[in-house]
Formats: C-alpha cells, sequence, structure tokens
C-alpha cells in the first residue's frame, strides 16, 4: 500500500487558486521529488500536506485521510515539515530546538536516544549542541531544521528546498545525509527542489508540477532519459 497518496489537491491563498488538482503518490521507504518553475505550486503543495493550508481533494496517509487535521496533528500521524528557510528558533539551543522537535513524544528515553542517533548522523550538531541556533551558519541551520523534523519520528519527511543559499560543498553534504537518512534509517521523503541533478541523484521518482497541476511523472533515470526534460530541467 501507498504510504501517501494525494488526489485532487486543490489549494491557494484567498481567491488566487494555486493548485489546480495535483495528483501524487508516496510509496513507503521512497525519496520523491517535486520539480517544477518558481510559482509553480510546489511549497503550496508541501503546505497543504503539512496541515498549514486549507484545501480541497483528498490527502491519505496509509488509506486513511490526513484531511482537516491540524498541523500538530498530522505530526502525530508522522509527516513532518522541514519548511523553506529552514525556521529554527535563533535563540535556543541547538539541543533545545531538537527537544522542540520532539514536543509531541512523551517517551523521554526514545527522545534521549533520537538525539543521539540523530547528532551521529549530522555530526556538525554534536559539536554544537550547548551553542544558539541563531549563531550556526546557513547550513548548520539547514541540518538542524532537518533534525528538528526527524524528532518527531515522522514515517514521512517534507523537506521544502533544503539546499537553498547553501554553497554547494555543504549542498552536497547535506544531500548524502538526506541519502542516508532516507535509505539507512527508513524515512520516507517528499522533497521540493531546484536544483534537478542534485535532487535526481536521491529520489526514486520525480514529478513535473506546472502552474499547479502534474504534467509528468516518471522514475529519475526516466527523466534523465527524457531529452526535454533534460533541457529545461538539467541543462545539457
Ligand atoms: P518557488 O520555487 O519560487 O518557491 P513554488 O513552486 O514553491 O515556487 P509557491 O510558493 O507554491 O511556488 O507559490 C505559488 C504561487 O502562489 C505563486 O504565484 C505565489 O506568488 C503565490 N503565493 C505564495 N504564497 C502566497 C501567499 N501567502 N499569498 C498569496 N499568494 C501566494
Amino acid at each position: 500500500m501507498s504510504l501517501l497518496t494525494v488526489e485532487g489537491l486543490r489549494a491557494g491563498y484567498g481567491q488566487a487558486r494555486v493548485l489546480h488538482g495535483v495528483d501524487l503518490e508516496i510509496g513507503e521507504g521512497e525519496a520523491v521529488v517535486v520539480l517544477g518553475a518558481n510559482g509553480a505550486g510546489k511549497t503550496t503543495t508541501m503546505r497543504a500536506l503539512a496541515g498549514l493550508l486549507p484545501y480541497e481533494g483528498t490527502i491519505q496517509l496509509e488509506g486513511r485521510p490526513l484531511g482537516g487535521l491540524r498541523p500538530d496533528a498530522v505530526v502525530s500521524r508522522g509527516v513532518s515539515l522541514v519548511p523553506q528557510g529552514r525556521g529554527t528558533f535563533p535563540h535556543l539551543t541547538v539541543l533545545e530546538n531538537l527537544h522542540v522537535g520532539a514536543a509531541l513524544r512523551r517517551d523521554k528515553a526514545g527522545i534521549r536516544e533520537d538525539v543521539d542517533r540523530w547528532c551521529s548522523v549530522f555530526p556538525v550538531l554534536a559539536e554544537r549542541t550547548g551553542q544558539a541556533a541563531g549563531t550556526l551558519s546557513g547550513g548548520e541551520q539547514q541540518m538542524l531544521a532537518v533534525a528538528r523534523a526527524l524528532m518527531s519520528r515522522p514515517r514521512l519527511l517534507l523537506c521544502d528546498e533544503p539546499s537553498l543559499g547553501l554553497a554547494p560543498r555543504i549542498v552536497a553534504e547535506l544531500f548524502d545525509i538526506l541519502a542516508t537518512v532516507n535509505r539507512e534509517q527508513g524515512v520516507s521523503m517528499l522533497l521540493v527542489e531546484q536544483n534537478a541533478e542534485l535532487a535526481l541523484g536521491l529520489a526514486n521518482r520525480v514529478y513535473l508540477l506546472e502552474v499547479g497541476r502534474v504534467i509528468a511523472s516518471g522514475t529519475a533515470g526516466e527523466f534523465r532519459g527524457d531529452e526535454s526534460v533534460r533541457r529545461a530541467y538539467l541543462g545539457y
């Protein structure tokens, strides 16, 4: 059974309709990427999935509707968002930020275990647990944002343009870690990413979003093999 099924998702801001019926599916253990030009509706899709925006259509997790839930209820069902622009708490320490990610959990021993687990997956955080998040570099803050989202023990991690504004070396490191989180820690992922080359390296499958609609989907290999897609999104 698929982990997440989205059918006919329509959403927008006031009168401005942005999504005109998006369909997508994520299987257990998959890493799926949504590609699309600026303004295609990628962030809007992520926000609707995370319960941050009203929508029409259906969103189901393991066959049960996620619809109408508040953001914290979506998190407790196992879906956690890393928002665009990170959104860590700058005045809290790295460790405190990680604990915020676990705010809905009551299993203290499990939370401690997960802090250790994610600090070993994200070594830059292990060295800085007592440091205020606002004093971290951009790359370190992005790592913290991902680790914080993982602290809720999500089945599905939603990552909205994690590479934005980061130096190429840091981006490569971050994507290596995301691959580890997906393949070794078994967290399914939906990723929005402008850098198609990078995204195709991580993703099993791809959806192409254009003006609020999915216009194509396929495996990462199929996308690389399609000349028009390659020219438009990979530039060669
Ligand atoms: P980008 O890559 O630039 O982030 P995107 O595909 O993520 O693009 P969205 O952020 O989902 O696109 O935006 C889709 C459309 O919705 C855009 O035309 C944008 O101007 C509009 N939009 C986004 N946020 C709001 C808002 N809070 N109020 C009104 N319109 C918005």
